[in-house]
């Protein structure tokens, strides 16, 4: 069995004091590959750097909507030269969030906008972040669309069946957590259970959003597992086709090529 964790933060003070065991751990469960993702500009060369001494870590380079603000004059240049570097398979993560409310929405936009701008001039796929935006972030890829097909994923997704609908016909895929296995998440369970077989993808986004029953611990990669048995079961499909699909599709739309 095969499992891909298509989204943890491996660069964050989470994991400084054992990142070693963590990675341990994510082989003994069966990962073949991990997708650290950026979320600033020093965050983003940190993953590349983890990547490259890492054979089955690969890395998405980007400014998370919540540091938008914080993004100094030039690092967004800097990330349209680190996206050159081998093993960056993704750009983000980058999308909308209101509830935090760390950045005015504006610089939000402007910076979903870039990301989507590079990820058609570079042909790597975006990684969107959506909270409590859901309509704003539909619009922004609503007009996307227009140009072309949407080669992207929605990354813990929690929206509606209506918005999953739409981001799948735009070309997306859609990408569940550890949020699928809480019990008052029982709809969006059913909804992911629904989600086509060819555009499914699985992640933790560890350290946060631990799958039961790690829930309120630090997640790790390892527990995508958990993640994936609850998906297996939901669709009535053992955890070995489960697997294989989601691999395939994480394959698929990163590019990742076997490393030995
Ligand atoms: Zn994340």
């Amino acid at each position: 069995m095969e499992l891909i964790d298509t989204h943890a933060h491996l660069d964050e003070d989470a994991f400084a004091p054992d990142l070693d065991e963590v990675l341990l751990h994510a082989e003994q469960a069966g990962l073949t590959s991990i997708i650290t993702i950026g979320t600033t500009a020093a965050s983003s060369a940190r993953s590349i750097e983890l990547a490259a001494s890492t054979p089955f870590v690969w890395a998405s380079v980007g400014i998370h909507p919540n540091y938008a603000s914080e993004a100094h004059h030039g690092d967004w240049e800097i990330i349209e030269t680190l996206v050159r570097e081998t093993k960056v398979v993704a750009l983000g993560e980058t999308g909308l969030d209101k509830y935090w409310d760390f950045a005015p929405l504006d610089v939000q936009r402007q910076y979903f906008s870039r990301h989507l701008a590079l990820s058609r001039e570079t042909g790597l796929p975006f990684i969107v972040h959506c909270r409590d935006a859901e309509d704003e972030v539909l619009e922004i890829l609503e007009a996307a669309a227009k140009v072309g097909p949407l080669n992207g994923v929605m990354h813990s997704f929690c929206g509606s069946e209506e918005t999953g609908r739409r981001c799948l016909d735009w070309g997306m895929y859609l990408s569940f957590s550890g949020m699928i296995t809480y019990k008052k998440n029982k709809e969006l369970l059913e909804m992911a259970a629904r989600c086509p077989d060819d555009r499914i993808l699985v992640e933790t986004d560890a350290p946060y959003l631990a799958p039961t029953p790690h829930r309120g611990k630090r997640n790790e990669s390892a527990f995508v597992k958990q993640t994936a048995q609850h998906l297996a079961d939901a669709k009535g499909m053992p955890l070995d086709e489960l697997s294989y699909l989601t691999t395939e599709n994480a394959r698929r739309l990163f590019q990742l090529t076997v490393v030995d």
